[in-house]
């Protein structure tokens, strides 16, 4: 790393500034790329000038001059030998103006006006020049930088890079050749200074052939590294859950309901996972409904039959409450006990069942993030499942995990293998990008008996209609769901806006049972409201988004969204398929408030025309991009400078082909290439 010359102190160094733009060491900086570039190849004469491009001129100073209104700035007349043309100058120093007197000859950069034949450029780029001073025979590339980091000297640091770094291709001419990919030097050259003739679209789109191989690379080092890290937690131990089923056996022939061919293969899958004596790190995948809960329980119950410990974590009470009574309605009958651990828990319970656990008496356990507290400690671990995966983040989705392979002393024991559930359908190129390092099931079939949900989008003008059609479902037995508008900003106006609600539902629908259930509600209470919700002893239940994930009650078919407007696209998904769950015909109900900004109505526009959980997330990750879609913190994979996972999906197939044969073939380059592109992410990465 180049030193500063002078360093005002260690917070601004050189090298904390590099640090700012992702920069850590003088090998990154080669893949620095370009924003954009400049043509200063050629000059234009100033005849030749077109309104709003930018462009290079040569001209000769005639005067220079102070304006003082409409406000102060420096006017400098030039001219070549086709025209003239004015510079504007709004902060200037001294020494500019000294430098641009009459007869200086200048090279000006800048982006020009024409207006009625006059040409202006304000604040452009000037530099003095000699009368036969050579032009650049490259373009001029603009690296995004950051304060106090000057874009010359930033250049200058590239170019020692390149000057100094090894260059060498990481990628085996038999893979280059198979992809048909330009060699890295020369890409990475054609980057940093495309030649005069280069057709700067293509290098701006990112379509050259030398972005394509950037793109190529950067998603080869992401395929890399987390097939590395799959391969690494692979290699360790696990206890083998052979399938021998009593109690699954006798769970499958008790149930209500047969499974569904997706979920009889993904058991199947997980199952055979189980079996081996490696740990299992698997995505379980189904939209909304899909049924991925008796999987997980089967799954657990597979533990159990080993005498083995297995723990189910999930992000809300409410859900880790049901998944619980769930659990326990197909367990109990079996003989085995599904402990319940939340926060909320009385101290003298916890600890009681905290024993228990620690004692290896109770194998079953269910709660939220209370089951990765410093106290609780699974001495035989067999199985860690995160429900609704996406919720957490890397850190508490990896506790779990650890909580098994490591005692509380800190002593190592085997890993326990690892089931992750998520009801946010990733599209495919998504999820092999970032699940690279889990194996995936999907549950792409639904229960049979499912009417589908119709779905109306209502102007909050009509809420009267909407009223009646909430007392009228009611009125037939049905329960409803009515969301209360979403206050994303502060949590207490979010309080006021649900008890708001749901004192103004109580005034229009009386004669109903009409429940709240909000975030700040005491657990106990919470899970009272659910309870009598479930039971049927509620006909309505206001609710914020707390109810978003999970929440399962098949007899409510019908859902009114407030403000449906200021949700996102998943969340909209997810609240809908909380009804539907029955056989009755559902309703999902979008009130909007007129009128409906560009993207609010494109969103809902997608949710109405939808009801796929695949297809939604596809339009999802079309319109947000992938950064916000899966951020990189909750992945736990940086996100990528180059490629575009909307874009580029046929070149993270071969990237991820690519990975696997290096991985094989080539575990010198494949550390090389890692290096170069991760440099100090790599440890990142192992989380
Ligand atoms: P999700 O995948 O959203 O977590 P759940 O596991 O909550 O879905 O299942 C939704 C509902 O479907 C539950 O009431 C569950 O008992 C029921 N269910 C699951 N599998 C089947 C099946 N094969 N046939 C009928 N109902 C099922
Ligand atoms: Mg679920």
């Amino acid at each position: 790393m180049p030193k500063a010359k002078s360093s005002p102190g260690p917070a601004d160094s050189l090298a904390a500034r590099l640090a700012r733009l992702g920069v850590h060491s003088q090998a990154a900086l080669i893949t620095h790329l370009p924003l954009r570039y400049e043509d200063e190849t050629r000059i234009t004469a100033i005849r030749d000038v077109r309104d709003g491009l930018p462009v290079q001129l040569e001209a000769e100073v005639v005067d220079s001059s102070i304006q003082l209104r409409p406000r102060r700035q420096l006017l400098v007349r030039v001219r070549d030998v086709s025209g003239a043309a004015t510079l504007r100058f709004l902060n200037f120093y001294p020494s500019q103006q000294k430098q641009m007197q009459a007869g200086a000859r200048l090279r000006i950069f800048g982006e020009a006006r024409v207006s009625f034949g006059e040409v202006d450029l304000i604040h452009p780029r000037v530099k003095v020049v000699d009368a036969d001073a050579p032009l650049p025979t490259a373009m001029t590339p603009v690296y995004p930088t950051t304060a106090g980091l000057a874009q010359s000297a930033l250049r200058k640091l590239i170019e020692r890079a390149l000057d100094q770094e090894n260059l060498d291709d990481t990628l085996p001419e038999r893979l280059r050749a198979r992809y048909r990919l330009a060699p890295f030097a020369d890409s990475l050259r054609a980057l940093h200074h495309p030649p005069p003739d280069t057709p700067l679209a293509v290098l701006e789109d990112r379509s050259h052939p030398a972005w394509q191989r950037m793109k190529f690379d950067e998603l080869l080092a992401q395929q890399l590294s987390l097939r590395k890290a799959y391969a690494a937690r692979r290699a360790q131990d696990a206890p083998a859950l052979a399938q021998r089923s009593t109690l699954t056996d006798a769970l499958l022939r008790c149930l209500p309901f047969r499974l569904t061919g997706a979920q009889q293969r993904a058991w199947q899958e997980i199952a055979h996972d189980l079996a081996d004596a490696h740990p299992m790190q698997r995505l379980l995948q189904g939209d909304v409904g899909s049924g991925k809960t008796i999987v997980a329980a089967l799954a657990m119950l597979r533990a159990a039959e080993h005498g083995a410990q297995a723990a189910l974590m999930a992000p809300t009470e409410i859900l880790a409450e049901q998944h619980c009574r769930k659990l326990t309605g197909w367990l109990a009958p079996l003989g085995i006990e599904v402990g319940w651990l939340s926060g909320s828990l009385k101290k003298s319970r916890k600890r009681a069942l905290i024993e228990r656990l620690q004692s290896g008496e109770l194998l079953l356990a269910v709660g939220t993030h209370a089951l990765i507290e410093d106290a609780v400690d699974f001495p035989n671990l067999a199985l860690a499942v995160v429900d609704e995966q996406h919720r957490f983040g890397v850190r508490q989705r990896l506790a779990l995990r650890e909580k098994g392979s490591e005692s509380r002393s800190g002593a190592r024991r085997a890993s326990p293998h690892q089931l992750m559930m998520s009801a946010t359908p990733i599209p495919r190129t998504l999820a092999m990008s970032f699940y690279a390092d889990l194996d995936v099931s999907v549950l792409d079939e639904l229960p049979p008996g499912r009417t589908p949900v119709l779905t109306k989008l209502v102007a909050e003008s009509r809420r009267d209609e909407v009223i009646a059609r909430v007392r009228e479902a009611c009125a037939t037995g049905r329960q409803a769901y009515w969301v209360c508008p979403l206050i994303e900003e502060s949590e207490t106006l979010q309080l006021k806006t649900a008890l708001e609600t749901h004192q103004r539902l109580q005034g229009e629908l009386a004669g109903l049972a009409i429940g709240l259930v909000h975030g700040r509600l005491k657990s106990d209470d919470k899970a009272q409201v659910m309870e009598a919700f479930v039971a049927g002893r509620i006909d309505l239940l206001v609710a914020t988004t707390v109810i978003e994930v999970g929440v399962d009650v098949p007899n409510a078919s019908l859902m009114v969204i407030e403000h449906a407007e200021r949700f996102g696209l998943s969340q909209l998904h997810q609240l809908r398929g909380r009804v539907g769950r029955g056989a009755a015909e559902s309703a999902c109900i979008l009130l909007y408030a007129a009128p409906l900004g560009v993207a609010a109505r494109a969103r809902l526009k997608i949710v109405y025309e939808n009801a796929d959980g695949f297809e939604i997330a596809r339009r999802d990750l079309e319109l947000r991009g992938p950064g916000e879609f899966v951020g990189s913190r909750q992945s736990g994979v940086p996100l990528l400078r180059f490629a575009d996972l909307t874009l580029d999906a046929a070149i993270v197939e071969r990237a991820r082909e690519a990975a696997e044969i290096m991985l094989r073939d080539h575990g010198d380059l494949a550390q090389t290439h890692l290096a170069r592109w991760l440099g100090t992410k790599q440890d990142y990465l192992k989380v």
